[in-house]
């Protein structure tokens, strides 16, 4: 027994160097990476369930190193990121770039909102709200051409000075949505500091509520939460016809997912928005 007990530590013990090695490898890539600009932004359009047209984006980070093989995804190099500090860097192109997509199309007339999802660091960064509105200024954008996407743990941490700009921001008409809405921590007291626009509710929640009564019951009961407190709802991750039909009948008007569109280049993003009118 003994024995066996050692083996399984070896073992163990194992594959944590190597896990520690892959992360290692990861973040000096991405360190490399951000030298380069070896990034991406995709946009998923988020669809209005009432009409099917497309009302606003969500930018979403690819991470395209010279060497296809030595990318990962964003679930995998985003928390690698953001435990080793180069979330900020990152962050930074993100806005930067979300901001000049932001011009261009406005240059031929689309005048959509862009949402950017935004890390724990990356708010609390000082200068975090002087460089957004320092990038709106530099592409002449007004205040709601560039939404902010923040998980629950986000707001439930953040202090005073996150709660103030964040503030000054929805003031001047900034989108602000809680991400991922009900996987996180369970008090929902944070909601009536904060000031917020949207809840995307987790893909998780939609995903049996069809079928099963329960998953249903959790669904409708934020969205009667969204609605009493005056908020815009957003489904996420709607991928068959009956999850459709089903946001319909509760009366959801704004989802995203891939029944209407994966995250695209921008490219085919304008060639929908410009068929639209
Ligand atoms: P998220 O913000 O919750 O983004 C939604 C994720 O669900 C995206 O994964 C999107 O591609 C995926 N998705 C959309 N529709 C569907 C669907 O119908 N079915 C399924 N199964 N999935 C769908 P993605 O692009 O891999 O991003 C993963 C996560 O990485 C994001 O989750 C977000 O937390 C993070 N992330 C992405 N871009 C950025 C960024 O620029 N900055 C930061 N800090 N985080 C980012
Ligand atoms: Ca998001
Ligand atoms: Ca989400
Ligand atoms: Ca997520």
């Amino acid at each position: 027994a003994k024995d066996s007990g050692r083996n399984r530590y070896s073992i163990f013990s194992k594959d944590l160097s190597l896990f520690l090695h892959k992360q290692r490898n990861i973040a000096s890539r991405l360190r490399a990476s951000i030298q380069k600009n070896e990034f991406t932004l995709l946009y998923q359009p988020q669809i209005d369930l009432r009409n099917g047209s497309i009302i606003s984006c969500e930018a979403l980070l690819r991470w395209t190193p010279e060497v296809a093989e030595h990318s990962a995804p964003p679930d995998v190099f985003i928390p690698i990121a953001e435990r080793t500090d180069l979330i900020i860097s990152i962050g930074r192109w993100v806005l930067e770039e979300a901001c000049r997509q932001a011009r261009h199309w406005r240059n031929k007339g689309i005048e959509i909102c862009i949402h950017i999802n935004v890390s724990s660091s990356e708010l609390e960064q000082d200068d975090f709200f002087e460089r957004l509105t320092k990038c709106r200024e530099k592409y002449d954008l007004p205040p709601s051409a560039i939404g902010l996407e923040l998980t629950e743990n986000i707001l439930i941490k953040s202090d005073e000075q996150v709660l103030d700009g964040l503030q000054k921001q929805r003031a001047l008409g900034v989108e602000i949505s809680i991400d991922d809405f009900g996987t996180g921590y369970s008090s929902l007291s944070y909601l009536k500091r904060f000031p917020v626009s949207h809840l995307k509710i987790d893909r998780s929640f939609l995903e049996n509520a069809p079928e099963s009564e329960y998953d249903g019951a959790l669904m409708e009961a934020i969205v009667n939460l969204g609605r009493k407190l005056n908020l815009q709802i957003v489904v996420e991750g709607i991928e068959t016809q009956s999850q459709l039909t089903y946001c319909q009948n509760v009366g959801i008007e704004c989802a995203q997912g891939y029944l209407f569109a994966k995250p695209l280049p921008a490219k085919d993003i304008e060639t929908r928005l410009l068929e639209q009118g």
